[in-house]
């Protein structure tokens, strides 16, 4: 790459709106590939100073959006949507750098390869099940991919498992069993904890907490338990928003530790390991033990909450801090150090 100025890319949807944002904060210039029916709502934003439209977003790996990318000297930043969009093989073969490690990607989307991670990483994992038939406890069955949450179901033994699997097959949402992740279900309380570390300092931030909100299992609880019982109601965990949460102070110094575990661990496994933002995503059970169930090893839309910083950004950071803007000032310290190979890949 030159050493011309760095245009932050991304694609529009997920947490697009933050990373232009805090990507206009550090000076840079910002590039958005954006679906013709989105463009009435980034039109608005005068942070974004291109738009390239395109009719699907899968036109990402088009010569003629990639030829854009590489004019403009842009750095890709993945999120939720580029991986909802294309399979591992199609993202390791794009030829712009793409901010953090985008081998690890595919430790996220493959089930195994994420169990794997988070077991070497010294940290409590809810355990995966083999099959139906293993099934003992209150367990929770999840599609494969990133669904956001679409579909998944609560099982307690095989006949109900295969009466939800059933359902989903009718539904087209899956094609057979096989398509079905079983894992233990924690009984708790969901938090997802935002991280940044960075190769050029070596140090892990906390950025933030965030808990989901899920349509329909968010709104269980304003049903009564004799209708819950009468009804054949249909659970989902579809994520419609994000709500913020401030962790007890005793509870930090551990989510520091899993982060840096976690960190230690995919530099091993995965070189160069987890850079830029990721998240831990667990359920801190009765205990205050955090019990991971996922991770994400790129930036989370939870994110979207702390626009203007969080209550540890805050702690370091003077200005508004958002996950966004912490990229765009990894991407000028590496431009200033001449390290932009150390954060892209
Ligand atoms: P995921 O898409 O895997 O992040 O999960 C979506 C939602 O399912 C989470 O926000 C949690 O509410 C719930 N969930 C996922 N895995 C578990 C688990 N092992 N135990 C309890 N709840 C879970």
């Amino acid at each position: 790459m030159t050493s011309r100025d760095y245009t932050i890319a991304t694609l529009g949807s997920h947490c697009a709106l933050q990373l232009l944002k805090g990507a206009k904060d550090e000076g840079l210039s910002t590039l958005l590939v954006c679906e013709k029916k989105r463009l009435n709502l980034y039109k608005r934003f005068r942070f974004i100073d291109e738009i390239f439209v395109v009719d699907n977003l899968g036109e990402i790996t088009s010569n003629k959006c990639l030829d854009r990318l590489q004019e403009t000297n842009s750095v890709l930043i993945p999120h939720g949507t580029l991986i909802a969009y294309m399979d591992s093989d199609q993202i390791e073969r794009i030829s712009i750098p793409i901010f953090g490690n985008k081998w690890i990607l595919r430790w996220e989307a493959d089930r195994e390869l994420k169990q794997k991670l988070m077991e070497r990483s010294n940290l409590l994992v809810s355990k995966s099940v083999e099959s139906k038939n293993d099934i003992q406890g209150l367990c929770i069955v999840k599609l494969h991919g990133a669904a956001g949450g679409r579909g998944y179901f609560i099982a307690w033994n095989r006949e109900s498992f295969e009466r939800h699997a059933t359902k989903l097959k009718e539904q087209k949402l899956i094609n057979g069993e096989q398509d079905l992740f079983i894992q233990e279900y924690v009984l708790g309380v969901p938090a997802f904890l935002h991280f940044f570390y960075s190769p050029i300092t070596n140090e892990v931030e906390l950025m933030g907490v965030d808990r989901r909100y899920e349509s329909s299992v968010d709104g269980l609880g304003r049903i009564p338990a004799r209708e819950q019982l009468c009804a054949d109601l249909e659970m989902s965990y579809n994520v419609v928003g994000n709500i913020p949460i401030v962790l007890r102070e005793s509870l930090l110094l551990r989510a520091y530790e899993m982060g840096e575990s976690f960190v230690d661990t995919s530099r091993n496994l995965v070189p160069p390991g987890m850079n830029g933002p990721f998240c831990l995503e667990g359920v801190y059970d009765k205990d205050g033990n955090f019990v991971t169930f996922e991770f994400s090893a790129r930036i989370v839309a939870g994110t979207n909450l702390y626009l203007s910083g969080s209550p540890y950004s805050d702690l370091v950071y003077p200005e508004p801090m958002s996950m966004g803007r912490r990229i765009a000032r990894e991407v000028v310290i590496a431009k200033e150090k001449n390290m932009i190979d150390k954060i892209t890949s």
